[in-house]
């Protein structure tokens, strides 16, 4: 037996496979009355635990779980007079619910960006079930800044591997290619 490592209750649960076809469904915030809600008309990418401190995450967890979709295919369906940015002068502009301090979704507002264009979601506000899964974790080291003991890093690790995430310290190869490649083209223009 080994002590549990909380990775976040919606991975340590065991994730879903996506659903064939799934066209996305309604983010609801906390609140118990007047839920902002934010509607994906599509299927979220690259979905991942995070271990930043800026992403928003349930209590208990060690990891948020985000995802991206293209911004055109988010819109707030209930109740935005109830959000606000938690910081505007951070790169992802992340909308947080007033009431309850949920963030309903993340979005860049810089063009130069690599990843304009994408809003970053999660997922588990939502009801539905067919979302794209948790494929890796990102910025794993991060957790450390935000209170876990340098000496439970080697569990946290292990329990993401056993959990078929493999451990990045900053994102994953495929999403750093993608910043070097847009780095390069923006160089050379
Ligand atoms: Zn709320
Ligand atoms: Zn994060």
């Amino acid at each position: 037996m080994s002590t549990a490592v909380v990775i976040h209750p919606a991975i340590d649960a065991g994730s879903k496979p996506a659903a064939a076809g799934f066209a996305g469904g309604k983010l609801t915030c906390k609140c118990p009355t007047d839920k902002v809600e934010v509607t994906i008309s599509a299927q979220t990418a690259h979905n991942h635990a995070c271990g930043c401190s800026k992403c928003w995450k349930p209590k208990g967890a060690l990891f948020s779980q985000v995802a991206v979709v293209s911004r055109d295919k988010v819109s707030v369906t209930a109740h935005p007079e109830k959000l606000k940015i938690v910081d505007a002068n951070a790169t992802i502009q992340r909308h947080a619910c007033t009431g309850c301090g949920v963030h309903m979704f993340g979005r860049i507002e810089n063009k130069a960006h690599p990843f304009y264009g994408l809003d970053f979601v999660h997922t588990e506000l939502s009801d539905s079930s067919g979302w794209s899964p948790p494929e890796f974790a990102a910025f794993v080291s991060s957790i450390i800044e935000t209170g876990t003991d340098p000496a439970q890093m080697p569990a946290v690790r292990a329990r993401l591997k056993a959990l078929g995430l493999e451990p990045y310290d900053c994102l994953s190869p495929a999403l750093m290619d993608a910043i070097s490649t847009h780095v390069a083209k923006s160089k050379a223009a």
